[in-house]
């Protein structure tokens, strides 16, 4: 009889799981923790991380009835020990089952190798991937003080430095600096959109050849995700560049994480684990020892508040603020310009000083780019004899009329009919769009600007970027490249072109109807319209040449509103230092903590009863032993409520909220919730319940 041993392995549980849940294996072959097996898990033959090793079975357990592992993939190093730490302290932080996270964690196509296929594919591995490095422009006095700053700190550290100051030089820098002191390190580059993964690719690639960087983000195919993470967990891979998912990569040597633009949203996760990789990086840097340097023109207000100044009555916080106030070179932040719409006449989309500046950008052979936050023609059609408007019957929002297509389609759950001819209610021809989008502010600067020509004398030329003109594969990067090569004039889009785009020849940004936003009930819509609008105008006069004539227009009705004084100034501080007097008298992160367990159900009724019948057990329950009754104190559970959307594809959704000034006492708090929800939930009462999960720190309440 061949040697035994017992292994506690990782492998794909099905969401709702109880968390935990690592299975039983016996193996005739010596393993180590880390390393991947294959094992049989009912019917099926599945991919597994080993995360224990024992010499003798589990207690309680014949060990005939423990099943044998299949394979051990043994080609491939195993996962080391802070990857591991990081899988564990996310699956527990985020309220996931540990093999979900490990696994999801891992490239999609590792799963269905056999050990055979895996061996071919680490043959055909780069190994000597050389770095070369191009020559770096001398550095501005206040990136030099950075990297010395960095070079004495320990981190992690905060750069707050404005639009075009020369971040993405400071990353360039410090990765070859670490590479000079350790040519065997490793760096990982966050980004947080796709779309801006190839801008920085190239710039990375330029200085250290494209052989030392490998991309990391969902839009690869599986063959070329597996390739990237195997170089770099392999150690050959210098410079791991990425999405949010690159957080949880392989990366042995790692010594440096970037995150760029680290206040954006698009680093929260929004399904399944819903993790922060901005926060997660924080972490990761800890275990691995590794710099952590977040950045950003408009750092989230938790990265600000962590990286306080000490003073005579606060130590202040544990992030090292480093300050890179200006533009490089002469290059000066665009005048901002309040247009009161109050003054202008009813129903005015784009009032006429604008159009005017426009215009005479585009004759002098310069770019604008328009700014409104909603695509499609019209937000809604309504009819006025009846009052009928364009509802999804599926969800609780308004269908929105697209006309290139004429269509009318849901947002949410994707419902699509074409424009009705006449009201279906009552039969009104007549039915009118209501409000407007990118596709109507189109068409109507095209009827606006129709006589304007460029220097050349030939017809301006007008653009639209967002998510209906991006469907297809690789339409945003031609579309870019086109605002890029300069055939473009002026561009209309979402948020989508406000974030991190080096356009070098757009000089005037208008935001056409940001309002919305200022009276929204999600505490966080200031700090996320000042972020965008600050990004925004971070994408004019990025030429130093032409930075001195560049202007960010803002068409607002109350002009006066301490944000807008705040943008004109390009006063970050003075914005953030605002707003966190007002989350401090509300109790509201980052002063406290928050957690929402979220229920969907077929009714209202039945999702709320979940969450309230969780929160009375949980808390007589904790109540009821005197080890825990201050954790009842120390972590508020309010009652239900309805989502803010509160159907989508006829699923209706309920939330409850968990807020506690202490990090930790609310994570205990969830951890018993969890128990608790697994007994409430089979109660019969509660089985129309479809589903629950938990967000915890979420981005939008
Ligand atoms: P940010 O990331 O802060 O927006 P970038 O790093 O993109 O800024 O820098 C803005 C522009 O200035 C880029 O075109 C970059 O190549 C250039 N740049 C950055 N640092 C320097 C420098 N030290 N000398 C000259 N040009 C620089
Ligand atoms: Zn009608
Ligand atoms: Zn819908």
């Amino acid at each position: 009889m061949p040697a035994s041993f017992w292994i506690d392995t990782a492998v794909q549980t099905p969401a709702h799981s109880q968390i935990g849940g690592l299975l039983s294996y016996r193996c005739t072959q010596a393993v180590q923790p880390g390393q991947l097996v294959r094992v049989p898990l009912g019917q099926r033959n599945v991919l597994g991380v080993v995360w224990k090793v024992h010499a003798s079975p589990p207690e309680g357990m014949a060990s005939s009835a423990i099943r044998e592992v299949i394979s051990v993939l043994d080609g491939l190093p195993p996962l080391d020990e802070p990857w591991r730490q990081l899988v564990q302290f996310s699956a527990q932080y985020y309220q996931r089952s540990l093999g979900e996270v490990a696994l999801s964690a891992l490239p999609p196509q590792l799963r269905d190798l056999t050990p055979e296929q895996l061996a071919r594919r680490l043959k055909k591995q780069v190994t000597e991937r050389s770095v070369q490095t191009a020559p770096s422009p001398s550095l501005s006095t206040e990136q030099t003080a950075v990297l010395d700053q960095m070079a004495l700190g320990k981190g992690p550290f905060l750069l707050f430095g404005s639009t075009g100051s020369g971040k993405t030089e400071v990353y360039l820098q410090t990765v070859q600096g670490m590479l000079a002191a350790d040519p065997q390190a490793q760096a990982l580059l966050m980004v947080p959109e796709i779309n801006l993964t190839p801008q920085l690719e190239e710039r990375v690639q330029a200085r250290f050849g494209a052989q030392a960087v490998v991309s990391m983000h969902s839009g690869m195919t599986p063959a070329q995700r597996l390739k990237a993470w195997l170089a770099a967990h392999a150690g050959h891979a210098r410079i791991v560049l990425g999405t949010r998912m690159a957080i949880f990569a392989s990366i042995p040597r790692l010594k440096l994480i970037v995150v760029d633009e680290e206040h954006d949203p698009s680093y929260k996760q929004q399904e399944g684990a819903r993790y922060s990789a901005r926060d997660l990086a924080v972490y990761r840097g800890r275990l691995q020892n590794a710099t952590v340097l977040l950045a950003s023109a408009t750092p989230s207000l938790e990265s600000w508040h962590l990286s306080r100044p000490a003073t005579q009555d606060d130590p202040g916080g544990r992030y090292q603020r480093l300050l890179m106030p200006s533009r490089i070179g002469t290059g000066v932040l665009p005048k901002v310009r309040r247009v009161d719409m109050n003054k202008q006449p009813r129903r005015t989309v784009l009032s006429a000083p604008l159009v005017a500046a426009i215009q005479e950008r585009v004759e002098r052979g310069e770019q604008c780019m328009l700014l409104l936050n909603r695509r499609g023609y019209a937000p809604v059609l309504h009819c006025a004899d009846c009052g009928w408007k364009s509802e999804c019957k599926h969800c609780s929002a308004f269908r929105v009329f697209h006309k290139i297509d004429r269509t009318l389609r849901c947002h949410h759950c994707g419902l699509t009919e074409r424009v009705p001819r006449a009201c279906p209610e009552c039969g009104n021809a007549d039915i009118a769009p209501i409000g407007r989008g990118t596709e109507q502010l189109e068409e109507h600067l095209g009827q606006l600007l129709a006589h304007v020509l460029r220097p050349d004398g030939s017809p301006v030329r007008i653009a639209r970027i967002d998510a209906d003109s991006t469907r297809l594969k690789g339409a945003l990067e031609s579309q870019l490249a086109q605002v890029h090569s300069g055939q473009v004039d002026v561009l209309v889009g979402t948020q989508m072109i406000a974030k991190g785009h080096d356009f070098r020849h757009i000089t005037l940004v208008a935001a056409v109807n940001p309002d919305t936003a200022l009276f929204s009930s999600d505490f966080r819509a200031p700090e996320r319209l000042f972020a965008l609008l600050m990004q925004a105008a971070g994408r004019a006069g990025r030429n130093a040449a032409q930075s001195a004539s560049s202007e960010m227009w803002v068409q607002t009705f109350h002009p006066t509103h301490p944000l807008f004084e705040a943008l004109k100034k390009h006063d970050y501080p003075a914005f953030a230092a605002s707003e966190l007097t007002e989350r401090t008298a509300a109790d509201l992160p980052p002063i406290s903590h928050q957690a929402l367990l979220r229920a969907d159900a077929r009714t209202q009724e039945v999702a709320q009863a979940l969450l309230n019948a969780a929160r009375e057990t949980l808390q007589s329950q904790l109540n009821a032993d005197p080890a825990t009754a201050d954790l009842v104190q120390q972590v508020s559970i309010y009652p239900a409520v309805p989502m803010s959307m509160q159907r989508v594809a006829d699923v209706e959704r309920a939330q409850m909220l968990l807020e506690s000034p202490n990090r930790m006492a609310l994570q205990k708090m969830l951890w018993h919730l969890h128990g608790v929800l697994h007994q409430v939930r089979s109660q019969p009462e509660h089985k129309g319940v479809i589903r629950w999960l938990v967000d915890v720190d979420p981005q939008s309440i």
